[in-house]
């Protein structure tokens, strides 16, 4: 029995009213973000305007306190006076969007004194009028009601009908053994949605083979190859919708798109086709979502070791032939689905070094290839002449590694060898000048960071 925090989410289909009043929440929500926002620009600018008159440091006008208790204060004091119609919208929606706020100027503060590692984070910017659509409440009568297990209720905005069974979440209420923290409602891909936050005492069961050990290779040509040798097709759910993008993608061109230049408006035609897109794109990411999900609950409920390996997942999507591709399986995403997946069984994931030449490995003697190239799709072992495809051998790695790490053993090819960059030639672009044109938009050509990163990862980690 582990207590976890889980997201349950639930498509809504809310009536005209009810969605006139969710979008008055969430407009709500931006109002109180930009106004709080405004505030602490103002007095920045104040502060360093004194400054640079040299003012001493106690002369200079005070810092704004910008926690989110403190924003909620000076908000419910300034309301009435610039906002009269607060009433319309629950607190919540001010308190969302004033929390927000709060967490934005951390991020950027923490991000600036070196405390939060990683991308700097940019300092806030103002919501405009197409921003996405969210509001969370924490405080108030929130929760699943109706006994028809199809109505969640929010404050303010009453009993709305949910577009699927809550069925699972209700059972788990009635038992006591989920509490409910927080609902946030959010407009996606065209529809609207209601996240609830939930504390759960969750009892999944063991793996039931605790023993098997499972090498996972996550590739390009099938989804995932595991070292018993099952092979799972890859869903190709873009590849199908990739069709229909292209002639979305021509009719969008010919209409009239907005102009940052000359501040030309899209037509409302453009605009249109825009949403059909945007629509297409959340078919194929909730049918991919839903393939991955299955994949890694089977995993997890099977086998008590998996074993993957730690892909530079970012880095590789950043290469301009294998991004689309690898975006395409969602290889981040399922490694994400197993790590938590196992925690809950009590099973254990095991992540391969970054390095770790599985491919370039023979899993029957261990001896490591100097080069393989990403077209070879079958491995031949030049020392015991061993023939396996390429990512079943990649997958039995895997799986051997774990037991050479847990039975103690330093193995060769653990750790010892680094993956080298193998000169693929037909992959590598060396002669290239900078500043060469190459034809392709939006991408810069000569030395991009992205060569080197295809290098290490992809040339030999991929497939
Ligand atoms: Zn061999």
């Amino acid at each position: 029995m582990t207590m976890v925090l889980q997201a349950y989410r639930y498509a809504l289909d809310p009536t005209v009213a009810q969605e006139a009043v969710l979008r008055s929440h969430c407009g709500g929500q931006r109002y109180a973000y930009n106004w709080g926002l405004a505030r602490v620009k103002a007095n920045l600018a104040q502060r360093a305007a004194e400054v640079s008159c040299r003012l001493a440091e106690a002369d200079l006008t005070p810092w704004l306190n910008w926690s989110a208790y403190s924003l909620r204060k000076d908000w419910n004091q300034a309301k009435n006076a610039v906002a009269p119609w607060w009433g319309e919208n629950s607190k919540e929606a001010y308190s969302s969007g004033l929390a927000n706020l709060a967490t934005a100027l951390t991020n950027w503060n923490g991000s600036r004194t070196g405390k939060i590692k990683g991308q700097k984070v940019r300092f806030p910017r103002f919501k405009g009028k197409r921003a996405g659509l969210s509001c969370r409440f924490t405080t108030g009568c929130f929760g699943l009601t109706g006994g028809d297990r199809r109505h969640v209720k929010l404050p303010r905005i009453g009993a709305m009908r949910t577009h699927e069974s809550t069925r699972k979440l209700a059972r788990h209420v009635e038992r006591g053994t989920a509490r409910i923290r927080s609902a946030t409602v959010a407009y996606q891909g065209g529809r609207w949605f209601c996240s609830f936050s939930v504390e759960i005492d969750r009892h999944d069961p063991a793996p039931t083979r605790p023993d098997s050990v499972v090498g996972v290779d996550l590739g390009i040509k099938s989804l995932a190859v595991l070292s018993t040798g099952e092979v799972i097709a890859n869903p190709r759910h873009l590849d199908v919708a990739l069709r229909e993008l292209r002639r979305l993608q021509r009719q969008a061109a010919r209409r009239i798109g907005p102009d940052r230049r000359t501040r030309r408006a899209p037509s409302a035609r453009w605009r249109k086709t825009q949403t059909r897109i945007r629509r297409l794109h959340t078919a194929v990411a909730n049918a991919r979502r839903d393939g991955l999900h299955k994949l890694s609950a089977r995993l997890v409920r099977t086998h008590g070791v998996i074993a993957l390996e730690d892909l530079h997942v970012a880095g590789m999507l950043r290469h301009r032939r294998l991004a689309r591709h690898i975006g395409g399986v969602g290889m981040g995403e399922l490694r994400r689905q197993i790590t938590y997946k196992t925690e809950w069984a009590g099973g254990r994931v095991h992540l391969a070094d970054r390095w770790y030449p599985s491919s370039k490995t023979c899993s029957a003697c261990g001896a490591v290839k100097a080069k393989l190239r990403l077209s070879e799709r079958t491995f031949h072992c030049d020392q015991c002449g061993f023939v396996v495809d390429r990512d079943l051998n990649a997958a039995r790695n895997l799986a051997q590694m774990v037991n050479e790490v847990t039975g103690g053993m330093s193995s060769p090819s653990y750790g010892a060898t680094q993956n080298e960059p193998d000169g693929n030639p037909r992959k590598t672009r060396s002669t290239r000048a900078p500043g060469t044109a190459t034809g392709r938009p939006g991408h810069q050509a000569g030395p991009t960071p992205h060569r080197k990163v295809k290098a290490h990862d992809t040339s030999s980690r991929v497939s």
